[in-house]
């Protein structure tokens, strides 16, 4: 599989760095933003190292959108919200990745939230965020 030795993503996957692991199987990992925008804000990853999401095969990218519906899922019932948004940038860590925010439409967040929550969630906060989701899945 392939990997590259300075990105944040493939240290996480590889073990190196901790995170707050929602799922993971042979090809995906999913874990929550340690710099939320809302709460419960989750990162959904290939582990092969690629820059775009659209380096990807199509088979790949099939299986990465299938588990990211089945997370968005969890997420609208989890928040007992309809609105999950999905958002793929691509400047920040340079390993393809999707955000999965679930919104409230009165969190006065607008279209796109732009900056992460102040105050920062605590690590006991994230944990427990984390243990939700993954006790739901
Ligand atoms: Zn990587």
């Amino acid at each position: 599989m392939k990997t590259n030795i300075d990105c944040i993503f493939c240290k996480i996957i590889a073990g190196e760095i901790p995170c707050y692991k929602i799922y993971e199987d042979e090809k995906i990992i999913s874990f929550l933003d340690i710099h939320p925008y809302v709460l419960g804000h989750l990162l959904i990853i290939p582990k092969e190292h690629s820059k775009w999401l659209w380096d990807i095969s199509p088979k790949d990218y099939c299986n990465l959108m299938e588990k990211t519906k089945n997370l968005a899922e969890i997420l609208k019932k989890i928040f007992k919200t309809e609105w999950i948004e999905l958002v793929v940038a691509g400047i920040g860590v340079q390993h393809t990745h999707i955000h999965l925010l679930p919104r409230q439409f009165n969190d006065g967040l607008g279209e796109l939230p732009i900056k992460p929550l102040v105050p920062k969630p605590s690590n006991e906060e994230l944990k427990k965020m984390a243990n939700k989701i993954k006790n739901s899945l």
